[in-house]
């Protein structure tokens, strides 16, 4: 073969190669925090889920002060749910949830998340981290560290599969997110995860954890999840973990996935308890 010949053989293919977009993931995505609310209906979101062709879970927010505050509340839920094509998520809410539910029916769920968002800070005062004045900053610093202590708490103690809205800020510091998040606060965080088998969403809507954070979590060998944690029928199409997953170089097995993740999670709470 001539070398013109070879040469006019290999350009379409070199030319395929740089004009077609590398796709963001190779791989199918779940989205893990799906909410029914602000009207959004069970048949709408299997419609969205087959359009985007992105598997849902939806969870139902389940504690203190929440629509489904114990069991028979969160088996109606379950059995809403079953035989359709989602996959069925406890969000637990505040801290009190484990006294409100029983390890029976925790286990009846496909996964189990909660965030820190909610919390008693260390002057007793409960704290909502996504309410104006509900949250108490007087020194950012202090601050930060006692969240970091929650946090590892939150991760190492609760039996969740996944920690979500993960590195959220209050507004009033929210700007100050790369200074605040230092490499060694988010190695606590990352450590507690690795720890505890736990996995840490990507949010699509805060479009948290940072670069920075997934590349070091990533590292340490932690699993993500996405997760949207919509208010309603907009529901977008995971563009952050894309995105994320695209520039973290993020692969299939870098992704939490619940019917093996969660029996090993479970072993190795039991193990460091
Ligand atoms: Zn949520």
């Amino acid at each position: 073969m001539s070398r013109t010949t070879s040469l006019l053989l290999i350009a379409p293919i070199l030319l395929t190669a740089c004009v077609t977009p590398r796709p963001a993931a190779d791989f199918p995505l779940v989205d893990y925090h799906v909410h029914l609310k602000g009207g959004l209906t069970l048949d709408e979101a299997l419609e969205i889920s087959k359009k985007n062709g992105v598997k849902f879970g939806i969870a139902q927010n389940c504690g203190l002060g929440f629509p489904v505050t114990d069991d028979a509340g969160a088996m109606q839920f379950i059995e809403k749910l079953q035989g359709r094509d989602v996959y069925i998520g406890m969000q637990a809410e505040g801290r009190e949830w484990l006294s409100l539910f029983s390890m029976d029916l925790i286990g009846r769920f496909d996964y189990v998340f909660t965030d820190a968002l909610t919390f008693t800070d260390d002057k007793g005062r409960r704290t909502r981290l996504w309410m104006k004045d509900e949250v108490f900053v007087e020194d950012k610093q202090a601050f930060m560290d006692m969240y970091i202590d929650k946090i590892v708490s939150i991760i190492s103690n609760e039996p969740i599969d996944i920690f979500v809205n993960p590195t959220f800020l209050p507004e009033c510091i929210r700007d100050e997110y790369d200074s605040l998040w230092t490499k060694e606060r988010m190695a606590k965080v990352i450590d507690a995860a690795v720890k505890s088998g736990v996995a840490i969403e990507i949010n699509a809507t805060y479009k948290i954890p940072s670069k920075t954070f997934i590349i070091q979590a990533k590292k340490a060998g932690v699993k993500f999840a996405c997760g949207t944690n919509n208010g309603g029928k907009e529901l977008g199409n995971l563009e952050y973990c894309r995105r994320m997953i695209k520039e973290c170089s993020l692969t299939k097995k870098d992704f939490f996935d619940h019917r093996k993740d969660r029996k090993k999670r479970t072993q190795r709470q039991n193990q460091i308890r």
